[in-house]
């Protein structure tokens, strides 16, 4: 493990009667921690700096653990990398811990969570991503309640001291949706995230209300984290009426490309011209893994439901069913970065890892 991704903060808070629950506290950077720089423009604060904003922490009857990224970031500069810094840290801390909250930028957090998702598969317990629309200094931020919240989420257990919600989640603007289920679609108002294929898994308001039947059953059975390696060689390609050959063959006929999420129109259907058909076949033959997710939001794709999508099932292109373009590409990278075999890795993408697609 290198020290280099990470470093560990020696600001534990340890309350005086015994911790309601521990908590580890992961911070990647992402606007709830950022500032302005001499420029004007908002850059990542570093940590201790944003501690100073959420004293309010101090109050709650938990033990957490603060960690931080060694360089706080805007999550458009997350790479793969970064999701193994984060899964380092995860698997070295995690045994002395009840609940994980990592503190994201809400531009790529629904990938980071889709990817971990994938990574802490069987960890059964609950890991809580959160952020802000507005920095923590401001003072109409909705930091502290997205912060607070997402604390109580991730220390919650039932009457046997299980936890509630044992998965990886977003918490934002009083919601919390499924890691692998969420996109952002809100860069204004507060309510940055939607789930429009899976329920909600709970509500705050007053209370905390958890939607029971929709969440991962908590099972004694712990599986040990490995740092997954993640393909890249993938590619989207969103298709649109009057694409043209050059512009489709730049990425199905692209050696370095193996995995494509092919982003197809209503239930899964696109344009059925021969040249069209043909690059899609000789993807397939030369191994391409393309799946099909389609641009609406709600939904799924239904391969040979119409004419227009038939041609794309007899190619031999994957169904995505109802997943997200974001749980879609990170689990082709998850995929293709363990498995050799093609065969394997179209039965993989079909097949739920976490609840990412029904
Ligand atoms: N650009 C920021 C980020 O994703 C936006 C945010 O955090 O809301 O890091």
């Amino acid at each position: 493990m290198s020290e280099k991704g990470y470093k560990k903060l020696t600001l534990d808070i340890a309350s005086p009667n015994p911790p309601k629950a521990r908590i580890l506290l992961i911070y990647t950077g992402g606007t709830i921690g950022m500032g302005a720089s001499e420029s004007g423009k908002l850059v990542p604060y570093d940590f201790k700096k944003m501690l100073k904003h959420i004293h309010e922490i101090n109050t709650y009857d938990l033990q957490i653990t603060f960690i931080s990224l060694t360089q706080p970031i805007d999550s458009s500069d997350i790479d793969p990398i970064h999701w193994n810094h984060i899964i380092e840290i995860i698997s070295n801390y995690e045994g002395d811990h009840d609940g994980i909250v990592i503190l994201h930028g809400t531009d790529t957090m629904a990938y980071t969570a889709s990817a971990l998702s994938y990574a802490l598969n069987g960890l059964n317990k609950p890991v809580v991503f959160t952020g802000a629309q507005l920095p923590i200094t401001v003072p109409r931020t909705d930091a502290r309640e997205n912060l607070l919240t997402s604390l109580e989420i991730a220390s919650a257990k039932n009457e046997q001291g299980e936890p509630i919600v044992p998965e990886v989640s977003i918490f934002f603007n009083h919601s919390l949706v499924r890691g692998n289920r969420a996109q952002k679609m809100e860069s204004v108002k507060f309510n940055a995230f939607r789930s429009a294929n899976y329920p909600l898994l709970a509500e705050s308001g007053v209370s905390i209300r958890y939607n029971f039947p929709v969440i991962m059953p908590y099972s004694k059975d712990k599986i040990d984290i490995r740092i997954p390696k993640w393909y890249k060689g993938i590619a989207v390609l969103p298709i649109f009426p009057g694409i043209t050959q050059e512009a489709v063959l730049a990425v199905l006929d692209n050696p370095s490309i193996k995995g494509v999420v092919l982003e197809t129109y209503g239930s899964g259907n696109a344009q059925t011209v021969d040249w069209f058909t043909s690059c899609i076949k000789r993807a397939v033959q030369n191994e391409v893994l393309i799946i099909n997710v389609s641009q609406c939001v709600g939904g799924e794709v239904t391969q040979g439901m119409y004419a227009t999508s038939a041609h794309l099932e007899d190619a031999g292109v994957v169904s995505g069913s109802d997943i997200t373009v974001e749980a879609a590409i990170t689990k082709l990278m998850f995929v293709l970065g363990s498995e050799k075999s093609y065969k394997n890795a179209i039965r993989r993408m079909l097949t739920p890892i976490c609840g990412e697609l029904s």
